[in-house]
């Protein structure tokens, strides 16, 4: 055999010259806390060029290009068309700004590239040691099981997958939902993140076995309406199984009365499962912890280390009370992932029995460098700082008459307008003219029809002085449009 073929020591993708390496990685390292520790004096949020768009609709590269240029391009064109969410004056939708800590510790997982579904390595163990601090932030059970996901749409899926085997049993993986006979029907209120509704639908439960009670005047779940609608059900044949409880809407920030959520799930029998993916982690605050009473309770909590626990994304987590019921959802027994009591086999159970994901990255090192380098009373600190900001800027509205409040302040989001003849357009013209200007960047909600500017604050960046821009900006934007009319 003469014919030529790939060498079989020819070139890896490792750099040919490691010095040169270091002196890019370094350059990259120094540019990243610059930007890092100057966000401020950025726009919070610039629109991407239309050449720079075009830019990216390049063909497939099939040479080389040197490390240093594909940085230089990644300045240039990516760099400064973030969504703005790590910039102080970012308010718009539910979105965590990172940190320093978490920034260095994302490097240092793909630097061990582990791959954390399973086998018997110390990644595991990182992973673990987050489990057992997030039963201890939630008092529960040291049998509670957790593993982290991509973001609380996917923890709240896996809740109400493990409801589901709690309620038809294990057989019920092989034999499908169809083998039962029963309709399960499942409850939120009208005010509950739209992946709910998703989760019904990927289960094969269907989104109208949700059923979306009515809120109250502070957007809580309305508890008469709860019951009303189980025993409905229940008249009707069906069997009520899964009852969630909002830690923090999305849109106002509301806490449903968790504590009476979860005497009614006992009462009735109901998985009460608790999507705290907003406001779950304020309990680190000791001022903030009583209004989550009854959260202790949960069957399960879906919550994201990467909104108010500040870890870069993504790092979402799952915490089930019930480990076993948990396990006998997702574990498989498979050839290739054949368990055994020494070398790399062993350590089971792994992350892969409690989740559907295979592969996974090494998020609890980003979640653990966070937690230990700020410890978990300086992050319930900065949570108890985003509601205080939340309250003067509720204040600064309502000591304003051009300002209105829409909404009660549940938590961390303001909701509120500019008066005007046409709220709306005029509402809606000042937000995006806020962050086109690179001012500041809120987003909208509507409530009752009327649609408002909604200040989410949940960066620990943002200090009373971007509360203040937000407002002056508010007022000069509006006081502009108002008069073009
Ligand atoms: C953000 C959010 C979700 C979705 O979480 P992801 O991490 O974006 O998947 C669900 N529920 C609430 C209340 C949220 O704020």
């Amino acid at each position: 055999m003469t014919k030529e073929g790939p060498a079989l020591n020819g070139p890896t993708l490792d750099p040919a010259d490691w010095n040169e390496l270091r002196r890019d990685a370094h350059r990259m390292i120094d540019d990243m806390v610059d930007y890092m520790a100057q966000l401020r004096d950025q726009p919070v949020w610039q629109s991407t060029p239309e050449v720079i768009r075009e830019s990216f609709r390049e063909d497939l590269p099939t040479q080389p290009t040197a490390l240093a240029t594909v940085y230089d391009d990644f300045t240039d064109r990516i760099l400064p068309y973030s969504s703005g969410n790590a910039h102080p004056a970012f308010m718009g939708y539910v979105q965590g700004g990172g940190n320093a800590a978490g920034m260095l510790a994302e490097m240092l997982a793909s630097t061990i590239n582990s791959n954390c579904g399973g086998r018997d390595h110390v990644a595991l163990d990182v992973e673990r040691q987050i489990t057992h601090w997030t039963r201890q932030i939630f008092d529960f059970p040291a049998t509670a099981t957790g593993i982290f996901v991509t973001g609380t749409s996917i923890a709240n899926f896996i809740a109400l997958v493990v409801a589901r085997t709690a309620a038809l049993g294990v057989e019920s993986r092989r034999a499908g939902i169809a083998a039962n006979n029963q309709k399960l029907t499942a409850y939120a209120s009208r005010a509950a993140h739209g992946c709910v509704q998703q989760a019904m639908e990927l289960a094969g439960l269907g989104s109208d076995a949700l059923r979306l009670i009515p809120t109250d005047a502070d957007h809580r779940i309305d508890l008469d309406a709860l019951r009303v609608a189980i025993a409905a059900d229940r008249k009707e044949g069906a069997r009520p199984f899964f009852l969630v409880g909002s830690a923090g809407t999305v849109d106002v920030g509301a806490i449903d009365d968790l504590a009476a959520l979860s005497a009614i799930a006992k009462a009735e029998g109901l998985w009460f499962h608790i999507d705290g993916a907003l406001g779950a982690l304020a309990v680190l605050s000791p001022e903030l912890k009583p209004r989550f009473k009854g959260i202790e309770a949960a069957d399960s909590i879906a919550f994201d280390f990467h909104k108010w626990g500040q870890v870069p994304y993504d790092a979402g987590f799952i915490l089930v009370r019930d480990g076993d019921v948990h396990r006998a959802t997702f574990a498989a027994p498979t050839s290739y992932l054949k368990r055994e009591t020494r070398g790399l086999a062993g350590g089971s159970p792994w992350p892969c029995d409690f989740g559907p994901d295979l592969s996974r990255s090494f998020r609890a090192l980003k979640t653990w460098f966070t937690l230990k380098v700020h410890g978990a009373d300086r992050i319930g600190a900065a949570i108890a700082k985003s509601c205080a900001l939340a309250e003067y800027l509720k204040a600064k509205i309502e000591a304003e008459p051009r300002l209105e409040l829409l909404a009660p302040l549940g938590l961390n989001i303001v909701c509120f307008r500019y008066r005007a003849a046409d709220p709306n357009e005029v509402n809606g013209t000042i937000v995006a003219e806020l962050q086109e200007r690179g001012m500041s960047a809120p987003s909208t909600t509507t409530i009752n029809g009327a649609l408002a500017i909604r200040a989410c604050l949940i960066n620990h960046r943002t200090q009373q002085q971007d509360i203040d821009a937000l407002v002056s900006g508010v007022l000069s934007i509006g006081a502009e449009v108002t008069q073009q009319r």
